[in-house]
């Protein structure tokens, strides 16, 4: 920010000397670290008001405020809820309101039935369920337990993709609970599809307004303003919309040649980047699509790549458009609709009738939008093309390095590499054949996404087991590499799995090295194609049943990462039946069980 364009301030109630160091301090820096600077010197503030006022009940701590009090909460999987929940108390505290933000996990619930005003953010996965971190918050409020709420105002935004049947279902039960509890909306329930920025700001608008005319500002609050448990801002000027572009250290096939499935460990430098994660992270990649599908594209609609289209406010070539920002090879509910409006085929049309669910699902993950440009042309110019293709998002991979381990510049991913012959042509995954093919001259766009909630514990001394099949396995390296390097003391125990022995071990001889050097203390394998009958690693996981169930008895902290559709599930299914094989648990109490572990955080899966 140059002089000209610094705020006029009142009459500064600093010293000269310490305003040009405030001022040194914050040249330059961007809007989320100026507003982080402010929220962190408002809790400085809170907290040194704190020592003069008289003493109040932790009860009453945590509700004093609450009458002019914003709270966001959410409750996010992969990140996109939680930032929109940041933006938006990043902008209430910037215009004087005292906010909190907090995830749903740490929220405590008996605070409900004294908070007043309260804005959440919370996405549904798959089917319809809540992410891991809220399923606490969800089923309290869903519950018996859940107090009647008439004091509250509440507002809910609901993330979600359009494609699945249950689209946004958690937020939808949740904005209809808190009404039936007797909760009154000060906006309406926001809903946004996978493309949320647009309508996600648009909801946020609308309750930053209603929250500036019903809250007081913080000087006119009684006592204890909370400061916003904002989380650290990245420190860096790289993130998701400003990625890094990463040198390719090392790209390397790690199954046999013969494997019918393609999967790479992939090297990237962050040398200079400023980037930082931690194991239990995750790599955000923008890919770019590739030269040949975007030319399939324009031959199926007979459009020139040079022609400049205009959309949202942006003029680039159709071709750019279609390298860089379109979603050309995941098929979606709205463009299936709007290609079934403008090709009339009553086919189409059919399958997008409600009762249509599965159909819809099967045609979805069964072909590309290629594939129906092909099968059932239309006549789209550029303009309906970029307008019916949905934005290019980034594909977020489970970091499989530990920085303290390899060190901070640089970060390592284990890419499965989706391609597959269908409906007469080659079909491949955006980014997965992107990475595939990316060598010395390619920069990779990335960006870090934290995730709090799959972290090692914090007491090295505890035991930790570790299920990850397929890809899935990639954070555990991470974790044993961080182990190895932290020289925590407690037990490591994976559970892999994966097609067939002698072509898909993962990382076999790293695993063997690890368990030689005590890094790793207990590896359990399940190849599902190398016998007559399938074996996964729940199959291991209920032989190994009284172990298991010792280990987490004594406090190990369980992890779970890959196919959130049917392995998350059937593991869950395989630990309750542990728990009541192992642990005489009923069933009821078995399923209670693992939900605590999950909302302590003992138990956690990085799945989707
Ligand atoms: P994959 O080939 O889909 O499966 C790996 C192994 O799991 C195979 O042996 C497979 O057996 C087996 N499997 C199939 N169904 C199962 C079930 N219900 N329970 C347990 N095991 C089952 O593996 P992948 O493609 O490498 O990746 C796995 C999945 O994890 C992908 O969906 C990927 O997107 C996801 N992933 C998620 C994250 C994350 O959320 N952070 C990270 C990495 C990977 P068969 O094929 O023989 O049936």
């Amino acid at each position: 920010m140059s002089a000209a364009t610094r705020p006029i301030l009142p009459t500064p109630a600093l010293a000269v000397e310490r305003l040009a160091l405030l001022s040194r301090l914050t040249e330059g820096l961007p809007p989320a670290e100026l507003y982080w600077i402010s929220a962190w010197t408002a809790a400085l503030a809170a907290q040194a008001t704190r020592v003069a006022l008289p003493a109040v009940s932790p009860a009453e701590a945590a509700n004093a405020g609450s009458a002019d009090r914003l709270t966001v909460l959410y409750g996010s999987q992969t990140g996109n809820s939680r930032r929109v929940a940041e933006r938006l108390a990043e902008r209430a505290t910037a215009a004087g309101l005292n906010v909190r933000l907090l995830r749903t996990g740490a929220y405590a619930v008996r605070e409900l039935a004294q908070e007043r005003y309260l804005a959440l953010v919370i996405s549904s996965q798959g089917d319809g369920d809540p992410p891991d971190d809220a399923i606490g918050f969800v089923e309290f409020l869903n519950g018996k337990r859940a107090p009647k709420l008439p004091q509250l105002k509440f507002a809910v935004l609901g993330l979600g993709d359009s494609s699945y049947p249950q689209f946004c279902a958690v937020s939808r039960r949740l904005d209809a609970r808190f009404a039936e509890l007797g909760a009154q909306r000060f906006a309406e329930l926001g809903e946004a599809d996978v493309d949320f920025e647009v309508p996600s700001a648009g909801w946020s608008e609308g309750v930053l307004a209603k929250a500036r005319e019903e809250l007081r500002a913080p000087a006119a609050a009684t006592a204890n303003p909370r400061p916003v448990a904002l989380h650290a801002v990245d420190s860096t000027q790289h993130g998701r919309e400003k990625p890094y572009a990463a040198e390719v250290l090392e790209n390397q096939r790690i199954v046999s040649r013969d494997s019918a499935r393609e999967v790479r460990h992939i090297e990237l430098s962050l040398q200079g980047s400023g980037l930082r994660y931690e194991a239990g992270d995750a790599l955000g990649v923008w890919p770019s699509n590739a030269p040949a599908l975007v030319e399939d594209y324009l031959r199926a609609l007979r459009l020139d790549g040079e022609q400049e289209v205009t959309h949202d406010g942006r003029r680039l070539p159709l071709s750019r458009w279609l390298t860089h920002e379109r979603e050309l090879t995941k098929l979606s509910r709205p463009l299936l609709a709007a290609h079934a409006a403008a090709s009339g085929d009553a086919g189409l049309a059919r399958a997008l009738e409600p009762e249509q669910r599965e159909a819809l699902a099967r045609l979805l993950d069964t072909h590309q939008p290629i594939d129906l440009l092909r099968r059932h042309p239309v006549s789209w110019n550029a303009e309906q093309l970029v307008a019916a293709l949905r934005p290019l998002t980034p594909r977020l991979y489970s970091i499989a390095s530990s920085p303290k381990l390899v060190g901070e510049d640089e970060v390592h991913v284990t890419v499965a590499v989706v391609n597959y012959h269908a409906h007469g042509s080659e079909h491949f995954g955006a980014a997965s054949s992107f990475l595939a093919t990316a060598g010395d001259d390619t920069r990779v766009p990335v960006f870090v996404e934290a995730n709090e909630r799959f972290r090692l514990p914090q007491d090295g001394s505890s035991d930790i087991i570790m299920i990850g099949p397929g890809t899935g396995v990639a954070p555990f390296r991470a974790f044993v590499q961080e182990r190895q390097a932290t020289g925590a003391a407690g037990r490591n125990w994976l559970l892999f799995g994966n097609r067939h022995f002698s072509q898909d071990f993962l990382y076999q001889t790293e695993w063997q090295q690890a368990l030689k050097d005590g890094a790793l203390h207990r590896l359990d394998l399940a190849f599902s194609r190398d016998g007559a009958a399938k074996t996964y690693v729940q199959h291991r996981l209920k032989e190994k049943g009284r172990e298991l169930y010792a280990w987490l008895r004594e406090g190990a902290h369980l992890y779970v990462c890959g196919d959130a559709t049917h392995m998350a599930k059937d593991v869950h299914e395989a630990l309750v039946e542990v728990a009541i094989a192992h642990g005489g648990l009923s069933d009821e109490d078995a399923r209670g069980w693992l939900a605590e572990l999950l909302q302590k955080g003992c138990y956690a899966r990085d799945v989707y």
